[in-house]
């Protein structure tokens, strides 16, 4: 039985993903082809303060995770939401009726967080954590398995590729939930 049967007439989709793997960029193409409404949940999360202070060991913000859901609650509720975070147990499995997972090679995802001028230590971290697939697993052990989806990132093809294919499926999804 799928859990993302749901009344919902447009559908919530969660990109997840290691830091760099291409989540920000992705979602707000998705949501430039179509109704979907981009929530950059790390942004969120520093804008309204739904966090319980820096982590200076690990270089990040300490979620608050019932803060977190009781924000978003309400807006997922509505549908139509594309959300982007590099973690995906927090949120209640019912928000969604996709996950995506975006994938990067090591060299590739290398460059990117040293572009971004992440410390030594983190960019070591969040390839580890890539390597080990711990968000892929987190997704599947969080989410059915038929709605989880790994997609690679390498390169703009593939990106656009992604890009082309959950559009797709959202127009699919509406065409099968009219009111
Ligand atoms: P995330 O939100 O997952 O941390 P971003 O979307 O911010 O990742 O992407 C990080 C950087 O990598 C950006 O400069 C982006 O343009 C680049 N990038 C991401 N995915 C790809 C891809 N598939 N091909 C080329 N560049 C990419
Ligand atoms: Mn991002």
């Amino acid at each position: 039985t799928l859990p993302s049967t749901t009344n919902r007439t447009q559908p919530n989709i969660l990109v997840t993903g290691t830091p760099g793997t291409g989540k920000t960029t992705t979602c707000e193409m998705i949501a430039d082809a179509t109704s979907l409404q981009h929530i950059d949940v790390s942004r969120l999360v520093k804008e309204k303060g739904l966090h319980e202070g820096y982590n200076e060991e690990f270089d990040t913000f300490i979620l608050d995770d019932e803060k977190l859901c009781d924000e978003l609650e309400d807006v997922m509720e509505e549908g139509g939401k594309i959300v982007d975070f590099h973690s995906c147990e927090v949120f209640p499995e019912r928000w969604f009726d996709l996950v995506i997972v975006l994938r990067a090679d090591n060299g590739v995802l290398y460059g990117r967080l040293e572009q971004r001028n992440y410390a030594p230590k983190k960019i070591t971290e969040n390839i580890e954590c890539e390597i080990m697939q711990v968000v892929l697993e987190e997704a599947r052990d969080s989410y059915a398995e038929e709605i989880v989806v790994e997609l690679p990132s390498n390169t703009a093809d593939e990106m656009e590729s992604n890009v082309q294919r959950v559009v797709q499926w959202i127009e699919l999804f509406k065409e099968n939930h009219r009111e």
